[in-house]
Formats: C-alpha cells, sequence, structure tokens
C-alpha cells in the first residue's frame, strides 16, 4: 500500500495542506484563506478559532483530492506562522481573546520599557533575537494584561499558551499534547538558546508563570496521534516554524548552507550548525531544527520590502500591468543606465537597522525610462539579499558558494541571475515550490522511518534551475559601489 505525508502549512494569509509522497511529489494540495482584523493601526490579530476550522477543512479536503485511504497517510506534519500567540482555557479549549499575529506592533510599549532599562544586550545574549514586539513574550504579556483576571488564572494553571503549532497540535490530539518545538520555541524570546529550555529570569522578567507554556521537544518526532478527525490514528511528527522548515524543504544540512524566500519580503536563513553564532551585524540566531538531540542553528536576516517593491511598481507607480512582467520589462533595455532604487519604504533591516530611513531613487536623467526603474528596483532585491549575505559570512566566517532560493519573486530569471552575478554564488530553484510544507513533511517522515536519513531526502532534491556567476569583476565593483552610495545617501537623507 503506497504511503503518503500530510503536511499543514498555517501561514498568515491561509492554511493549507499538501500530501507528498516519497519522491517528494505534491499529490493534493487544498487551500483556506484567513482573516486577518487590524484594530487599530499596528495591530494584527486572528481567530484562533478560525485558523483550528481551517486546518480541519483542509485536511479533509487534500485527502478527498487525493482520493486515499486515510491508513495511507504514514504521518502529519505541521510547520506554521512564527511568534503568532494565543492563550486558551484548558477546559473549554476555548481562547481567551484574538490570537496576536507575528506582525503586530500592539505590544511595543513592553519593548520599549525593557530598551530604556538597558535590558536589550541580556536578551540578546540568552535568545539570539531582537527586543522587539515581533517575539512571542510581549504579546503574551499583553494578553495577561488586557484580559481581565488572565494573571491569576494563568498562575491557577487554568490557561495555556502556545504559537500555532502548539494550538493545532492541541486541538489535534484532543487536548492530550501541549508541547512545541525547539525552533517554534527559540522565536518566543523565553527560550535560553543553551539550554533549549525557558529560562526562569527570562519568565521572571515577563512575570509569565511556566506552567501555562508547552513543554519543549524536537523538530521531528511523535508527540501524538491525531484522533477523531480521520477513522485512524495518525501519528503528528512534526512541528517546525515556517522559515526553519523551508530551510530543511531545500535540503539546507550543511554548515553555511543558505535559502532565500524571495516574498513581499526576504527571509534568509544560514545553517550554523551546533554553533550559536552571535551576530555582530544585526542577524537573529534561532535554532534551526533539533534531531534526536543533535541541534541545528540559524542565522536569519530578512529585508522588509522584496516583492512588496514589484508591488508597488505595479500599484503604486502603476508601470507594471503585473508582477511576472517586470521581467520582460527589464530585459528590454541594456542596464539600468546608473540608476537605483533603495525600496527602504519601511525603514532598513539587517545590516543597517535604521527603522526610520525613507526610500529612494538616485541616478535619474532625461533618458530614464520605465524600463531602467523596474531593473533597479530588481536589482535593489539582489543588492539587499546580498547585503545580508555579506552580514552572514562576516559574522559566521563561512563562504556562501551557493543560494537555494524560493518564493514568488524567485521565478524571475533576471534577478536570480543578476543575484548571482552580484553575489558571485550559484543561485539555485527547486522544482518543487512548495518549500516550507515540503520541510514539514520531511520532519514528520524523518520521525517515523518514511525516509531513513538526510541523505535520502537529498537524493531527492531537483534543482529546476541554477544560475552561475557571470560577470565581470570590474562591473560587478562598479555596481557594488554605486549601491553602497545609494545606501549611505537614504541614511543621511
Ligand atoms: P508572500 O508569501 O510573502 O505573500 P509570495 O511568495 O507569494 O509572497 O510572493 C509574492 C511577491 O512576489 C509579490 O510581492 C510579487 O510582487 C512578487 N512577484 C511575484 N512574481 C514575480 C516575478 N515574476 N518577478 C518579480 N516579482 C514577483
Amino acid at each position: 500500500m503506497q504511503k503518503y505525508i500530510l503536511a499543514i502549512d498555517q501561514g498568515t494569509t491561509s492554511t493549507r495542506a499538501i500530501l507528498f509522497d516519497k519522491d517528494s511529489n505534491m499529490i493534493a494540495v487544498a487551500q483556506k484563506e484567513l482573516e486577518n482584523y487590524y484594530p487599530q493601526p499596528g495591530w494584527v490579530e486572528q481567530n484562533a478559532n478560525d485558523i483550528w476550522a481551517s486546518t480541519v477543512g483542509v485536511m479533509i479536503e487534500a485527502v478527498a483530492k487525493a482520493g486515499i485511504r486515510e491508513e495511507q497517510i504514514a504521518a502529519i506534519g505541521i510547520t506554521n506562522q512564527r511568534e503568532t500567540s494565543v492563550v486558551w482555557d484548558k477546559q473549554s479549549g476555548q481562547p481567551i481573546s484574538f490570537a496576536i499575529v507575528w506582525q503586530s506592533r500592539q505590544s511595543d510599549a513592553y519593548c520599549v520599557q525593557l530598551k530604556q532599562e538597558g535590558k536589550e544586550a541580556w536578551i540578546r545574549e540568552k535568545t539570539g533575537l531582537l527586543l522587539d514586539p515581533y517575539f512571542s513574550a510581549s504579546k503574551l504579556r499583553f494578553l495577561l494584561d488586557h484580559v481581565e483576571g488572565a494573571q491569576q488564572r494563568a498562575e491557577n494553571g487554568e490557561l495555556l499558551f502556545g504559537t500555532m503549532d502548539s494550538w493545532l497540535l492541541w486541538k489535534l490530539t484532543k487536548g492530550k499534547c501541549h508541547m512545541t518545538d525547539v525552533s517554534n520555541a527559540s522565536r518566543t524570546m523565553l527560550m535560553n538558546l543553551h539550554t533549549l529550555d525557558y529560562d526562569d529570569e527570562l519568565l521572571k522578567l515577563w512575570n509569565i508563570p511556566r506552567c501555562m507554556l508547552p513543554e519543549i521537544r524536537d523538530t521531528s518526532e511523535v508527540y501524538g496521534m491525531c484522533s477523531g478527525l480521520f477513522d485512524v490514528d495518525i501519528p503528528i511528527a512534526s512541528l517546525v516554524g515556517d522559515q526553519q522548515a523551508a530551510l530543511f524543504g531545500q535540503t539546507c544540512f550543511a554548515a553555511g548552507n543558505v535559502k532565500n524566500t524571495y516574498g513581499t519580503g526576504c527571509f534568509l536563513l544560514m545553517n550554523t550548525k551546533e554553533h550559536i553564532i552571535h551576530s555582530q551585524n544585526g542577524l537573529l540566531t534561532s535554532v534551526g531544527w533539533r534531531i534526536g538531540k543533535k541541534t541545528d542553528y540559524v542565522l536569519e536576516g530578512s529585508v522588509f520590502v522584496a516583492g512588496a517593491a514589484i508591488q508597488w511598481l505595479r500599484d503604486g507607480l502603476q508601470i507594471l500591468k503585473k508582477s511576472s512582467e517586470s521581467e520582460e520589462r527589464a530585459l528590454a533595455v541594456d542596464d539600468s543606465a546608473g540608476v537605483y532604487v533603495v525600496p527602504s519604504f519601511t525603514g532598513l533591516g539587517a545590516p543597517y537597522w535604521k527603522p526610520k530611513v525613507k526610500g529612494a531613487m538616485f541616478g535619474l536623467t532625461r533618458g530614464t525610462k520605465q524600463e531602467h526603474i523596474i531593473r533597479a528596483t530588481l536589482e535593489a532585491l539582489a543588492y539587499q539579499t546580498n547585503d545580508v549575505l555579506n552580514a552572514m559570512k562576516e559574522d559566521s566566517g563561512l563562504e556562501i558558494k551557493r543560494l537555494q532560493v524560493d518564493g514568488g519573486a524567485s521565478l524571475n530569471n533576471y534577478l536570480l541571475q543578476f543575484q548571482s552575478d552580484i553575489t558571485q554564488a550559484s543561485v539555485i530553484r527547486s522544482t518543487i515550490s512548495e518549500t516550507t510544507a515540503l520541510g514539514a513533511a520531511y520532519l514528520a517522515g524523518l520521525a517515523v522511518g518514511y525516509w531513513r536519513d538526510q541523505e535520502e531526502i537529498c537524493s531527492h532534491f531537483q534543482a529546476s534551475h541554477e544560475f552561475v556567476p557571470n560577470m565581470e569583476a570590474s562591473q560587478r565593483e562598479e555596481l557594488l559601489t554605486g549601491w553602497k552610495r545609494a545606501i549611505h545617501a537614504v541614511m543621511q537623507f
């Protein structure tokens, strides 16, 4: 009997379920959109019950679409939007309020205060994270402060906290398992990177009762059984944050392996194996995964505006009809004619960390055409990625010879060739676009012996396209010098 792995990809805008076979082929996909609520500027919330309902819906739909029997599912893997936090009542299973989404800034005041108290370096050393409302700790503090009686009830052991992996595992196991994995726990700001356990000093700082937190487990192991949803019980065998799942799905198993997801923003992760590297360049340190008590750590950097800059060309400037048109328009001119676009609309992230900077365009002449601006905007995605890659190289001392890529804008061949030229590394796009779900599937499959080991998984990896560097060193230097001047200029403005 042919068996499959069912991966759940619980994202910010949708929940998906994908069935994979042993050769990593997608057999069926089901997807449900999710509503985000914006009660105040900067606040983003979701209904955890909607997330649960969407998950059940897509799981059943994917199995039905594939036309397989439920016994044919060898295991379930869960990957999730990271940091998004919910608190629920242990008895009723009902959330005590909305879930606070990772993007939400509503708990910023706590972070500002702790920064003023000089706590950032200390927190950074323990957790690898910057003191920012992005991470779960301040969100949980906000929930406990703003829902009446919540702190007391949490201390009484009546309430449970979870990121979406924990919430779904708890629901799917009918309340039997209240667990998370190290990759998700490393984004809460409550876990110590060295001990891989919640840190008593951090719990005290945030005044979080330990009894409400999920037990921290491996990324690939059988936590419990999904029961009641299908006629048979099915093991749930991976929990993993979405970016780490993509790194795993891209088979970045060796030290120095990097993946970049070119979506709305860019998310870059480098595997640093057993080394916890504290960045001097504003990168974050997190856990990639822990399998069989072996932990791989990662360095992470992000670019706030990447594909969003292409959307701006389309919707703001209206010089593109579709994002995908950017490739042929860019190729309609010989070069960007000295134009640089710095799309730092929401500030500059790693390695600059200038939150108040605005975007800019440089090098305009009477001869500048739309195509030059389009080309320069695509190039900006590559320059920004290159800046993060340089920070990773500097922090880790590792060379980057190849970059594995995914995400919507990775379909753009011009962008990937330019990335390869500027970074002087091979850029590899895989045939499977769903690397996040695939990573969760691999991790679940490994736990139940569906795949033997990482080596076997690597043998299934298929590159659809490999871009190799093809640019004169002098030209590259000249272009990079221009980019550095542009960045310098926006920071001065
Ligand atoms: P997310 O998961 O962040 O919503 P996706 O991975 O779906 O993003 O990618 C969508 C982004 O990629 C959009 O910002 C879009 O403008 C950009 N994009 C999609 N196709 C292309 C393309 N061919 N060239 C350049 N950018 C593209």
